[in-house]
């Protein structure tokens, strides 16, 4: 954090004591690195790297959200589930970027609203894993920027340096963002590494209390299974002035979810908190009201987005980790049910698509089977829709969306 240590007033020595007090916390999924040496230098100079996104930048997602939060927006994000180095070429970010845009102009015609759109790209290199050992016995591939994904011990051991190379990977597709042309698109990536996430932060005193801005995406989200209430990553994230995104699955209670409002929104601030829900279909309709309504009871203004992919996950018959369209579309379905008995804003969806022709999940027009998922099954880990899936379900987002606005 040499953008704070350099500075020696009173508000940024707080903060540096701040997050050194987050960061001693514990944190789940963080890799051991076998060279403890060799990560605290490699963790030196990431300290001296250049920020991907400016702060105007995020501060005005922050705008755009809070209008999500009020009902006269909607928020798109997706991309892949992991990017990795091998596919942070123009062709893959760009086709990425296109099926994002094709969804927002069906979603915008449907919603009469502005669709406001946020990759996951930039910077979505690390990967929580629910077992520590794959289905070979090899240590779990984790993302690009801790291991490689090819089955070997050496290639699986964690190694520092990929965090180099996934912040200047991140600095390059930044690069492809901008000059895409794909109109105005934010960045954003699960916020899980902390020896990454811990660098290229500056002193924000332009909100409600003195934070850090993290200069490594616009929008920050913490994953299913690093929220815990007493963990490094919720207290890390209080500490930061960039939107934060939090998943929240079945476990979750409705008082846990004020506790993390309270948490992550402690000003009330539109905007500033996107609570992500990924009940799986079959739990949906059961589970968010009451979380809904005791948020909304508190006062707090929060973005609500369906995350309608991590909650219905299955292996098929022949192995692959698959979602099937139905069950997809299916939760997105109770998500709007709830929030239109509920009378509150069912503010955008996070999806992982691909905008290439993958088979990785099952279903939709093209009516993908099982026996397909082996052809163009590309994945470094979560199944993606491709590119016919995803405009498809936007196509009925946008019908859900317009049952909405009838009487
Ligand atoms: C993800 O978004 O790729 C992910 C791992 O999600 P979750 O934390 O909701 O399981
Ligand atoms: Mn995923």
């Amino acid at each position: 954090m040499s953008r704070l240590s350099q500075r020696t007033y009173p508000v940024a020595r707080r903060l540096a004591e701040q997050l050194t007090a987050a960061l001693a916390l514990p944190a789940a999924q963080q890799p051991h690195w076998p060279d403890p040496v060799r990560a605290r230098a490699v963790a030196g100079l990431l300290h001296h790297a250049r920020p991907i996104v400016t702060r105007d930048e995020t501060a005005r997602l922050h705008d755009r959200l809070a209008t999500v939060a009020r009902g006269e927006a909607f928020l798109l994000q997706g991309g892949d589930c992991a990017e990795t180095f091998a596919d942070n070429t123009e062709s893959h970010l760009r086709a990425n970027l296109r099926v994002l845009q094709r969804m927002g102009e069906v979603l915008g015609r449907a919603a009469g609203r502005p669709v406001v759109t946020v990759a996951r790209m930039a910077g979505q290199y690390a990967k929580p894993r629910s077992r520590a050992v794959d289905a070979l016995g090899l240590p779990a591939y984790r993302g690009d920027s801790v291991n490689s994904a090819e089955p070997t011990p050496a290639a699986r051991r964690p190694d520092p340096h990929r965090m180099l190379r996934a912040h200047a990977n991140a600095a390059v597709a930044m690069d492809v963002v901008r000059g895409a042309g794909a109109g105005e698109v934010y960045v954003s990536h699960e916020m899980l590494l902390l020896d990454y996430e811990r660098a290229v932060l500056s002193v924000d005193t332009s909100g409600p209390e003195p934070r850090l801005s993290s200069g490594l995406a616009h929008f920050l989200w913490i994953g299913e299974r690093t929220r815990q209430l007493g963990g490094a990553h919720v207290a890390f994230a209080e500490l930061l002035s960039n939107p934060i995104g939090l998943k929240i699955g079945p476990d979750v209670t409705p008082e846990q979810a004020v506790e993390y409002v309270r948490r992550l929104d402690p000003h009330g601030t539109p905007g500033r908190l996107t609570l992500v829900s990924r009940m799986g279909h079959t739990l949906v309709r059961e589970l968010l009201p009451p979380i809904v309504e005791k948020v909304s009871a508190s006062g707090h203004e929060v973005v609500w987005q369906c995350d309608p992919m991590h909650g219905n996950t299955r292996t098929s018959a022949n192995g692959y980790k698959t979602r099937h369209f139905d069950h997809v579309l299916g939760e997105l379905a109770g998500f709007f049910e709830v929030h239109r008995r509920l009378g509150t804003h069912p503010g955008g969806i996070h999806v992982e698509v691909a905008g290439e022709d993958v088979t990785e999940c099952l279903g939709g027009a093209g009516g993908i089977t099982e026996t397909d998922l082996p052809a163009r099954y590309r994945t470094a880990c979560d199944p993606r829709l491709n590119a016919e899936q995803s405009v498809e379900l936007a196509h009925t987002v946008a019908e859900l969306l317009c049952a909405r606005e009838r009487p």
